[in-house]
């Protein structure tokens, strides 16, 4: 009986304390305050938020939204185009690019357009040229992720391929160079890792221009570049305000540009809730 009533004690006792453990938060509440209001090591600081990365590098987290898995193009059309004197006929404006073998190849058909629009975003793409490769300069391997359908991370071979340097692969196009050129040969998948910052208008009035964060297989090609305006060939960018969000194009310039594993993550960059009550 008396072993009974210990072993029920220790028990008791075990998880008393566990309990307590659980309510201690786990951190500081006598730290100097942080400019963000939050002391340092805040124990009342929210956690993050769980996100379960994807098993392979390069592969989508769970909170992603996967826009091509290589099986088809039900999360993209196309651009209407039923004037039989323009190239790229499309009359009833449906994705037409080629899927096979696990990726989506541009067809002369015109962009292709997500069905969901997007603000600030995380995106994966992984593209490539064809081998061997054909044209130059712009004329080689060219298409382009546009943010928003206005703002272009230009996507070219640039493998042994001049151009200039605010067309090649990587830039802002028009507008900022890559910091380097990452470009791999032709033929072999390039990755493309882009945090954009969409901007923000208020009363028709631009208040934070748009901002890119480019990584072009793993490099860094862009840091929080400002983008001036929707990019735009031979010319200046004109800022017009526009809707918080608009959809992703991918560019149709005339070459057999494939693409696969596309996701994207939506982000809420200015939003910071992160403040103590
Ligand atoms: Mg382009």
């Amino acid at each position: 009986m008396k072993k009974q009533l210990a072993s029920l004690l220790t028990t008791l006792l075990l998880v008393g304390a566990a309990h307590a453990f659980e309510k201690k938060a786990i951190g500081y509440d006598t730290t100097p305050q942080l400019p963000s209001g939050w002391r340092v090591h805040d124990g009342t600081r929210p956690q993050p938020e769980a996100v379960a990365p994807g098993a392979q590098i390069g592969e989508a987290p769970a909170d992603a939204i996967v826009l091509f898995d290589g099986t088809d193009l039900s999360n993209w059309h196309g651009v209407k185009q039923d004037n039989p004197k323009k190239k790229r006929l499309n009359p009833e404006g449906k994705a037409l690019w080629k899927v096979e073998n696990g990726y989506m190849q541009c067809t002369p058909t015109g962009n292709l357009v997500t069905k969901v629009s997007f603000g600030d975003c995380q995106l994966h793409i992984e593209w490539q040229s064809e081998n061997p490769p054909k044209g130059t300069a712009q004329g080689r391997g060219n298409s382009g992720v546009f943010l928003m359908g206005l703002y272009e991370i230009q996507i070219l071979d640039c493998y042994n391929n001049s151009t200039y340097a605010d067309g090649s692969a990587g830039c802002v196009y028009g507008q900022t160079p890559p910091l380097v050129n990452a470009c791999k040969k032709p033929g072999e998948w390039q990755v493309y890792d882009i945090v954009f910052q969409a901007p923000r208008f208020e009363n028709e009035t631009l208040v934070s221009p748009a901002y890119a964060t480019v990584f072009l297989n793993g490099i860094l090609v862009q840091n929080h570049t400002k983008i001036i305006g929707p990019t735009t060939h031979k010319k200046l960018p004109v800022v017009k305000p526009h809707a918080a969000r608009l959809p992703i194009t991918l560019q149709d310039h005339n070459n057999p540009m494939r693409f696969r594993n596309i996701w994207i993550r939506e982000l809420d960059l200015l939003e910071n809730t992160d403040k103590p009550d």
